[in-house]
């Protein structure tokens, strides 16, 4: 809805508007509202502008399961620092929003929009796919979503799915607090990946404390995935306002904590302090990209995959870089196929003859390895 050229008379709680040379804000409330008493969304506007214009990218609509995080415990994250609290709205009140804004618009494609899946994203897929609409759609969750859950996801419509990856060396991740481990991100994208879901996913570099090896680690496993790898991009470490990093700076190793210079030039003096997004620390960050940008994924479809070709013949089709095939035995064949779960050295019960030949090959890899697990 337009506000140009209206009086504006009520505003929601938390809102600021300009009236002559003043700003006028209404103090924010304490309570949250709630979700479930929320009327239908209108994107009548949205839809017919967008149907205005020649776009080609089909329209998606996007809608919130629920606000807040549930896990609020990322030290870098400055999501909802002033509203944590978690909530949500039921399954069958958001499945009965998606169905009412298909028949209005006709259009099945939604972002869900949440800063991150509810913690049963399970329950809610198989609403979604109770409906009689063939929804397509997205949404963020943790990368330890087990592969059952994940499979639910795809036969509910999910065509793309942002992990929280981050970086790809566990001893990082555990001081991020991100509760995941390098072996949760893998199985993840492999896990998404054969039943069909675009995973596009973010490392963090620069990380407070991050050491040469944990780099290493991430730009190593990285290279590795590209067969699991549709777009990953790289974002440095930032400092926001809320996040554990900017409120407990000494924890990670920073000081000097404070709003970004700039804020200067757009905030009186005593705004400074209170919410602004972006802070400066020391010591600084290297801002020099760690992660080489990825080929045009279109250019060549990256494979690891093993064909059988008769009882006893198999090949592993390589195609990450270049195109190779590799026959393989039967005992290595094997080895390859248990390790498609993960499993300790004394699970999988082969040889360090036959392990080191199939790293060799980069069959395994060794980072995960020395990880304690098997991919
Ligand atoms: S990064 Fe995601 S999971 Fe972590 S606290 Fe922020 S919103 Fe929650």
């Amino acid at each position: 809805m337009s506000l140009i050229g209206k009086r504006v008379k009520d505003i929601p709680a938390g809102a600021c508007y300009r009236s002559g040379s003043r700003i006028i804000c209404k103090p924010e409330e304490d309570k949250f509202v709630d979700l479930e008493q929320l009327p239908f969304p209108d994107f009548d506007d949205f839809v017919s502008s967008y149907r205005s214009h020649a776009f080609k990218s089909p329209i998606n609509l996007s809608m919130e399961v629920g606000r807040g995080c549930w896990w609020g415990k990322c030290a870098f994250c400055g999501f909802n620092s002033l509203c944590k609290d978690y909530r949500l709205i039921s399954d069958r009140r958001f499945v009965e929003t998606i169905e009412y804004l298909a028949q209005r618009h006709n259009i099945l494609n939604f972002q869900f929009v949440d800063n991150i899946a509810p913690p049963r994203i399970d329950k809610l897929a198989k609403a979604i796919a109770a409906s009689p609409y063939d929804f397509k759609w997205m949404i963020s969750l943790r990368a330890n979503t087990p592969p059952a859950v994940i499979q639910l996801l795809a036969k509910a419509g999910a065509k793309h799915l942002f992990f929280g990856i981050e970086s790809f060396s566990t001893s990082v991740l555990t001081r991020m607090k991100k509760g995941t481990t390098l072996l949760d991100n893998i199985l993840s994208l492999k896990e998404a990946h054969r039943v069909g879901i675009h995973t596009p996913y973010f490392l963090l570099t620069q990380f407070p404390g991050e050491t040469k090896t944990e780099v290493r680690r991430t730009k190593e496993v990285n290279r590795l995935i590209p067969h699991l790898n549709m777009l990953s991009l790289e974002s440095p470490f930032y400092v926001n306002y809320g996040c554990p990093t900017q409120q407990e700076p000494h924890r990670y190793g920073l000081e000097h904590v404070s709003p970004s210079p700039f804020y200067t030039w757009l905030l009186p003096k005593e705004y400074r302090f209170s919410p602004t997004y972006l802070w400066d620390y020391s010591p600084k960050s290297r801002r020099k990209p760690l992660i080489a940008p990825l080929q045009d994924p279109t250019l060549h479809e990256a494979k690891l995959e093993i064909l059988d070709r008769g009882p006893t013949s198999s090949v592993v089709v390589d195609t990450r870089w270049t195109s190779l095939e590799y026959t393989i035995s039967q005992q290595e064949r094997d080895v390859l196929i248990a390790c498609d779960t993960p499993k300790s050295l004394e699970e999988l019960g082969c040889s360090n003859t036959m392990l080191k030949l199939l790293m060799k090959k980069k069959l395994i890899p060794k980072s995960i390895i020395l990880d304690g697990n098997l991919l």
